[in-house]
C-alpha cells in the first residue's frame, strides 16, 4: 500500500516526538508499505513566527509572511527525515515547492491547483521515504511561497494522497480519533469507528478542530479515505469515509458547539424588496462570513426585523458597518449579541427519520434553555442558544439521543425514501 502519513504540532513538538514518529514511519515502511509523511511545524510555532512579525509591524506583508511561516514546517520536515535516516532508512525530505504544489496566488490561504510530485514519484520507487513540509505550495512560475490558512497542513496531507493515489491517508494528532462529542465535556463521549465526509464536515465547520474543513472538502471531492488517529498510542482512530447504509441507521452522530459566533439583529427594517440585498451585499463586501440568517414576514406588513451570526472576531467591524446600512434603510437600530453559542446535532441517517429536530427542542425546553434561532440542513439541525447553557446543552442532547452507545439511533419513525428530505 502506499500511505500518506500527516504528523500534527503536537506529534513533532520536540526531538523526542520526532524520534516517536520516525519509528512508526520506519515500522509502517517496513511492513512492505510505501510511505509518504506530511509534517507540521513543532507546536507553537507558526504562533510564534506571527508574534514575531507583529513585534516589527501591525500589517505585515501577506508575501513576508506566507514566507515566513513556511519556515516552520521546512524545519520539522528536515529533521524528521533525518530522524528516519538515523534508523537506517532512506529518506529525503521535500519543501512545498519542491514537491510540485502548486497554488493560486492568494496569499495566506491559497488553494492548491495541482501537484506535480514528479520527483516524488522517483524517490519513492527508489525506495526513499518522502517528508513534506505541509502548509505551503508556491505560485504557478514559482514566484512566490504561498501557505494554505491555518491547519493547512491536513489539505496539504489529503492533496498528497490524491495526486499519489495513495491508498490511504492517515492523520495523526494528539486525540484518539472523532468522537460523538467533546470529551472534555461529556466524559462518556464515544470514540466513532467511522463517520461519512458529509458528517465530518459539518463536524468540522462546527468546530469540532480534529480536521481542517477545506481538508475534509477536499477529501470528500476526491474520495481519499482518512484515517484520523493518535500519534501516542496504537488505537485505530475513526475513519472518514463515503457514505453507507449501515451510517444511515444512526440518526446523530455527534454533537457540536461553537461559541466563537456573535449575533447582529437589525431592528424594525422596512418590508420591501432589496432590503435583504443591500444589508447582505454591505456585509459581504467586508468580507465577513454570515452563518445564519433569519427574517420573519411582518404582521403588518411595514417593518420586521432581520437576524444574522457572523464569527466573534468581526463582531465590532460588522456592528459598526450594520449600523451605517441600518441608517440608510431607514431601520431602528442594530443589537449586537456577543453571549450566545451554536449547538448542532449532525447524522446523516436524519434524511430518512423524522422527529428528530422535534426531540432536540423538546431537550432544551426541558431544561430551560431558549432557542434564539434555529437553523437546518438535511443533516444538521442547529440552534443559537445563551453561551451560559454550551456545556449544559451539550450533556443533554448527547444524553437525549444516546450517542454513549455504539450504533445507537432511537431516532423518531424511519420513513420511506420518497420522504427523504423532510427533517420532521
Ligand atoms: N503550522 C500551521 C498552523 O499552525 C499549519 C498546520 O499545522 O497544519 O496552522
Ligand atoms: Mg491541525
Amino acid at each position: 500500500m502506499l500511505i500518506v502519513q500527516k504528523y500534527g504540532g503536537t506529534s513533532v513538538a520536540n526531538v523526542e516526538r520526532i524520534k516517536a514518529v520516525a519509528d512508526r514511519v520506519v515500522r509502517t515502511a517496513r511492513e512492505g508499505n510505501e510511505v509518504v509523511v506530511v509534517v507540521s511545524a513543532m507546536a507553537g510555532e507558526t504562533d510564534k513566527l506571527i508574534g514575531l512579525a507583529h513585534q516589527l509591524s501591525s500589517s505585515p506583508s501577506e508575501r513576508e509572511m506566507d514566507l515566513l511561516l513556511s519556515s516552520g514546517e521546512r524545519v520539522t520536515s528536515a529533521l524528521t527525515a533525518i530522524a528516519i535516516e538515523s534508523l537506517g532508512h532512506k529518506a529525503m525530505a521535500f519543501t512545498g515547492r519542491q514537491m510540485g504544489i502548486i497554488t493560486d496566488t492568494v496569499h495566506t490561504k491559497a488553494r492548491i491547483e495541482r501537484i506535480t510530485g514528479e520527483r516524488a514519484r522517483k524517490v519513492i520507487e527508489e525506495g526513499f521515504i518522502v517528508v513534506v513540509a505541509g502548509f505551503q505550495g508556491i505560485t504557478e512560475g514559482e514566484d512566490a511561497v504561498t501557505t494554505l490558512g491555518r491547519g493547512g497542513s491536513d489539505l496539504s496531507a489529503v492533496a498528497i494522497a490524491s495526486a499519489l493515489n495513495a491508498d490511504l491517508c492517515e492523520i495523526y494528532t494528539d486525540v484518539d480519533g472523532v468522537y460523538t462529542t467533546d470529551p472534555n465535556i461529556v466524559p462518556e463521549a464515544r470514540k466513532l469507528e467511522k463517520i461519512s465526509y458529509e458528517e465530518m464536515l459539518e463536524l468540522a465547520s462546527l468546530g469540532a478542530k480534529v480536521l481542517q474543513t477545506r481538508s475534509v472538502e477536499f477529501a470528500m471531492k476526491y474520495e481519499v479515505p482518512v484515517v484520523v488517529r493518535s500519534s501516542f498510542n496504537d488505537h485505530p482512530g475513526t475513519l472518514v469515509t463515503k457514505e453507507d447504509a449501515e451510517m444511515e441507521k444512526v440518526v446523530v452522530s455527534g454533537v457540536a458547539y461553537d461559541k466563537n459566533q456573535a449575533k447582529l439583529t437589525v431592528m424594525a427594517v422596512p418590508d420591501r424588496p432589496g432590503i435583504a440585498a443591500k444589508l447582505f451585499k454591505g456585509v459581504a463586501d467586508a468580507n465577513i462570513v454570515v452563518d445564519m440568517i433569519v427574517q420573519n414576514v411582518s404582521s403588518d406588513g411595514k417593518a420586521t426585523d432581520i437576524s444574522f451570526t457572523i464569527p466573534k472576531t468581526d463582531a465590532r467591524k460588522a456592528l459598526k458597518l450594520t449600523e451605517e446600512i441600518a441608517k440608510e434603510l431607514g431601520a431602528r437600530g442594530v443589537a449586537l449579541r456577543e453571549d450566545i453559542a451554536k449547538i448542532s446535532i449532525v447524522g446523516v441517517g436524519m434524511r430518512t427519520h423524522s422527529g428528530v429536530a422535534a426531540k432536540m427542542f423538546d431537550t432544551l425546553a426541558a431544561h430551560r434553555i431558549n432557542i434564539a434561532m434555529i437553523s437546518t440542513s438535511e443533516i444538521k439541525v442547529s440552534c443559537i442558544i445563551d453561551s451560559k447553557y454550551t456545556e449544559l446543552a451539550v450533556r443533554v442532547l448527547h444524553d437525549a439521543f444516546e450517542l454513549e452507545k455504539a450504533g445507537s439511533s432511537k431516532p423518531g419513525k424511519a420513513r420511506s425514501a420518497g420522504k427523504r428530505k423532510l427533517l420532521y
